[in-house]
């Protein structure tokens, strides 16, 4: 485990591992025809969890820009998994009686798909 990584939420060292699966490919990112015989580059995929908050988290090894510049599935391009999205808000929000004083957290919310149904009914996100 590398002491000098910390968490981006309290800045506790990281010195617990959640998961280790080793070296791999950024997810959804295709490799540019002209790149076809260069080697792919691959990154640590090392979540670890924070003992003091218990945040999960992989340490940055790339920039939001890099992954998502030409990103290949954005949840949004498909309306029959908004409808989905849509009708699961209308649940929850009836489920759970969400209101204006409610918080609503998406883990990995990709384009934010989900989300914008609760923004649509004054849910903050
Ligand atoms: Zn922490």
């Amino acid at each position: 485990m590398t002491a000098d990584v910390h968490c981006r939420l309290c800045q506790t060292p990281l010195t617990e591992t959640l998961v280790d699966l080793g070296m791999t490919p950024l997810a959804n990112s295709y490799l540019p025809i002209e790149t076809h015989e260069q080697e792919e580059p691959f990154y640590p995929l090392h979540a670890r969890v924070c003992s003091s908050c218990y945040l999960v988290q992989l340490p940055a090894v790339q920039t939001s820009a890099h992954i998502f510049s030409d990103y290949a599935y954005f949840s949004s391009y498909s309306t029959s998994w908004l409808a989905h999205a849509k009708a699961y808000t209308e649940k929850m929000t009836q489920n759970l009686n969400l209101t204006k004083d409610s918080f609503v957290v998406e883990v990995a919310s990709n384009d934010g798909y989900l989300l914008q149904y609760f923004t649509e009914n004054s849910i903050p996100v």
